[in-house]
């Protein structure tokens, strides 16, 4: 059993996804075996988390904080390599992540934040679709591949995006669903590089 303190460590690392009681009882041994610098830097970082890195304010990708009396911009954004006219829609900055890594979109993001979700009482109401809708028409976006991912909620919000989007006119935009190819019930956070990157090319 550890000394109170070094338990009370263990018991909020738990609450990180995939460190269960013996991972976290094993880091703390780990922390006080390193010399006392490794905790202190890892506490100050730890403190300075929320200050440095904030959602970009017009994707919702994490982005760093620069200057602080300019609105949060991610790297994606201030890319201007990358094609405004075309958007990809995800779930979640997870997803962002793993579309970056297969290299396949050469456009930029919207993050949605959540999923349509019935049994959960979420609803089109609670999407950020007015968002969505100024970043169209101020990009001047002419597609939009909706990359949630191939389960119920995400199906559902797939249908509902090309609803409410398809029927815009002002600039028009052709909307697409990334390919199967992500196997159904799947996080594409876990799909290997190559089957993002066909699912994104194959899109329909
Ligand atoms: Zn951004």
């Amino acid at each position: 059993m550890l000394p109170r303190h070094a338990r009370a460590i263990a018991r909020l690392l738990e609450r990180l996804p995939g460190v269960g009681e013996r991972t976290a009882a094993r880091y703390v041994l780990h922390l006080l075996g390193e010399p006392p610098a490794l905790s202190e830097a890892l506490g100050q970082a730890l403190v300075e988390l929320h200050a440095h890195v904030k959602p970009c304010v017009r994707c919702g990708n994490l982005a760093e904080v620069e200057d602080e009396s300019l609105p949060p911009t991610c790297e994606v954004c201030a890319d201007p390599r990358r094609d405004p006219a075309l958007l990809c829609v995800v779930a979640r900055v997870q997803d962002l992540s793993a579309i970056e890594r297969s290299g396949a979109m050469r456009g930029r993001y919207f993050v949605l934040g959540k999923l349509v979700s019935p049994l959960e009482g979420i609803g089109p109401d609670d999407l950020p679709l007015e968002q969505l809708r100024e970043r169209i028409r101020e990009d001047g976006v002419r597609e939009i591949i909706v990359a949630t991912p191939p389960s119920v909620d995400g199906e559902a919000t797939a249908l509902l995006l090309a609803r409410e989007l398809g029927s815009l006119t002002e600039p028009s935009v052709k909307v697409s669903r990334i390919a199967s190819g992500v196997p159904h019930g799947s996080d594409l956070e876990y799909a290997d590089q190559v089957t993002l990157g066909r699912a994104i090319a194959g899109r329909r």
